[in-house]
């Protein structure tokens, strides 16, 4: 990886900023099956500010998931209010949601759900021209990110070409390709092997500092949690800091 190589276009870090980039107030989700009702979050309070890197570590079928895609505006909580850069979102429209993720939100799935039938350049450069850059902008922010990734040498590779810790390096670039103020990833790495996890996780991190993005990342690799700003877990449906 390349620690000289700047990133035109990221978001600036800005300490000054005195309310988070990701608050969310009294976040309360429940799930109906059948009859069975889980309340998954109950009134969860978390606050993520910027260039901040938070590891959410907690047991599978705890809330992770939900709780990151309720701070993407993925899913609607049933109670409570998201803010994105001090703005609440609850009424806004789906235009208006779809415009935040696009601009403002990247997001890192368990598995990359890269386009099988483009290149990893491609992939990193397709957000950018639905966002409206011309094709030669959007390719050379693609190779500088993947350059910045360690991937200078895959750029026309297809994902089936790459390995699952390429692939996954990839989707972080595609993720950051609009320079977005949040970065929401998913167990990134959970399907990855140690060593390579480490190296997908590295690549993240440094991503993190170098752009001033905020991050909120689940795992269940402590090694990596502890190289975070912060660490936090889901108990009882309330996020709770941990240490
Ligand atoms: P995690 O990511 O920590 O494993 P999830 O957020 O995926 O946890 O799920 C939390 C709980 O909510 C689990 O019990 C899961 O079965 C339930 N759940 C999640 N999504 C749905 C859904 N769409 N319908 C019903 N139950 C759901
Ligand atoms: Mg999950």
């Amino acid at each position: 990886m390349d620690d000289t190589t700047t990133i035109s276009g990221a978001a600036t870090s800005n300490d000054k900023q005195d309310y988070p980039l990701v608050f969310l107030h009294g976040i309360t989700r429940r799930f109906t099956q059948g009859d069975a009702t889980v309340d998954v979050l109950r009134g969860a309070e978390l606050a993520i500010w910027p260039g901040q890197s938070v590891a959410l570590i907690a047991p599978s079928g705890s809330g992770k998931s939900t709780l990151l895609h309720i701070a993407g505006l993925l899913e609607h909580p049933d109670a409570g209010e998201v803010y994105i850069d001090g703005e609440p979102t609850t009424n806004l429209n789906d235009l208006q949601r779809t415009r935040i993720r696009r601009n403002d939100i990247g997001f890192v799935y368990q598995f990359h759900h890269l386009l099988s039938e483009f290149s990893a350049e491609e992939n990193v450069m397709l957000p950018q021209m639905v966002r409206g850059f011309s094709r030669t902008a959007a390719s050379t922010r693609a190779v500088e990110l993947l350059s910045y990734l360690g991937l200078k040498e895959r750029l026309t590779h297809r994902p089936a070409e790459l390995s699952g810790g390429e692939q996954q390096r990839v989707a972080i670039a595609r993720a950051v390709a609009n320079a977005p103020r949040i970065l929401l990833a998913d167990e990134p790495t959970g399907n990855l092997d140690v060593h390579t996890a480490e190296h997908v996780f590295g690549a993240l991190r440094q991503l993190v500092r170098a752009s001033g993005l905020a991050a909120v990342i689940a795992t269940h690799n402590l090694d990596i949690a502890a190289q975070m700003d912060r660490r936090v877990t889901i108990r009882d449906g309330a996020v709770v800091e941990l240490e």
